[in-house]
């Protein structure tokens, strides 16, 4: 018998929604991986068995005589979302198989904030996740600073109005058979565009979800939004709506993609690009290379994580 495969959509307490090829199904955890992720978890197993989260593919196996399934296995995962729970040194998975982090600003209404920005771009960068940039509103502005800054950054940026549909073809072709993290302050357009997309999902202006989430659940988890043409949006509150202590001090110029291959040229190898001699990232600043104001979101963001790390120890 070959394995039937499911994507795990969200969860309901010990209830996991599951896209299974026949369709949605429910389906509980079965004891033996139960166990094992115990075991796994006080070393007792060289092999590890992963708590399932939303995003991860399963293997799922009928539950005799009744209309649940279990799962039986986790796949290997292509990425791990991640967070440091505050109260504790553990970390806590978030969702897995996530492609990329789509960062949405607009060109004005609210005005772009860029450190903002690079605190959203830095975090998808921490996780490992590729990002993407959406200047909205264009309709209102070109917004051509703002682009213009972020392609310099190294980021491949779309602009786009979910009034007049400029750019929603290539956003939507970017969008397709990926499952992507839609973030960005309020305000910038995000439902707006999600709904221009993907007509289905109806979702209300200045409320990229709660859609799923409604009704008895307390703790807010991850969800994932199916498209239609495939691919799935992820609405997580892990991703934007945390501190930077999963940023290590010491990493944070390497989620700049620009400063990256600046760092190894650095005299010191712990340079921590502020006021050391023969900083390569410093030099780059100055010669104009790097933008001025890129540089100083690195400072104020190496402030934050320095700051956050030190209440951990
Ligand atoms: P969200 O909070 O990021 O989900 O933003 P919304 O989608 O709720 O949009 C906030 C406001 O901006 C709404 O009044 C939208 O109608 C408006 N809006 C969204 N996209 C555009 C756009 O491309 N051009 C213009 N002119 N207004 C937009
Ligand atoms: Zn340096």
């Amino acid at each position: 018998m070959t394995a039937l495969l499911g994507r795990v959509l969200g969860r309901d307490g010990a209830v996991y929604r599951v896209a299974a090829p026949e369709g949605e199904v429910r389906a509980v955890v079965s004891g033996a991986l139960k166990r094992a992720h115990e075991e796994s978890r006080e070393g007792a197993r060289d092999r590890e068995a992963p708590k399932v989260v939303v995003g991860d593919v399963v293997r799922l196996e009928p539950e005799p005589g009744g209309e649940l399934f279990r799962i039986a296995g986790v796949e290997p995962r292509r990425s791990l979302l991640e967070r440091r729970t505050p109260e504790g040194r553990g970390t806590r998975p978030v969702a897995a198989n996530v492609d990329q982090v789509v960062v949405v600003a607009a060109t004005v209404d609210p005005a772009p904030v860029p450190q903002l920005f690079d605190r959203l771009l830095v975090l998808a960068e921490a996780d490992s996740l590729p990002a993407i940039v959406i200047v909205n509103k264009v309709d209102l502005d070109p917004g051509t600073a703002l682009a213009e800054r972020m392609r310099r950054a190294g980021y491949e940026v779309f602009g786009t109005s979910a009034r007049t549909g400029e750019g929603l073809d290539a956003l939507a072709d970017r969008l397709h058979r990926r499952t992507s993290v839609v973030t960005g302050p309020s305000g910038v357009g995000k439902s707006s565009l999600l709904n221009a997309i993907e007509p289905g999902l109806r979702l209300r202006t200045g409320e990229i979800s709660a859609k799923l989430r409604r009704g008895k659940q307390t703790t807010v988890s991850a969800v994932m939004i199916p498209l239609a043409q495939g691919g799935f949006l992820l609405d997580t509150p892990g991703f934007s709506e945390v501190g930077l202590w999963d940023v290590v001090p010491r990493e944070l110029a390497s989620c700049f993609p620009e400063m990256r291959p600046l760092i190894s040229r650095c005299r010191y190898a712990d340079c921590r690009h502020l006021a050391e001699p023969g900083c390569a990232v410093r030099d780059a600043v100055d010669r104009g290379e790097v933008a001025a104001d890129r540089y100083e979101s690195y400072r104020a963001l190496l402030g934050e994580a320095v700051s956050q790390q030190s209440a951990w120890e």
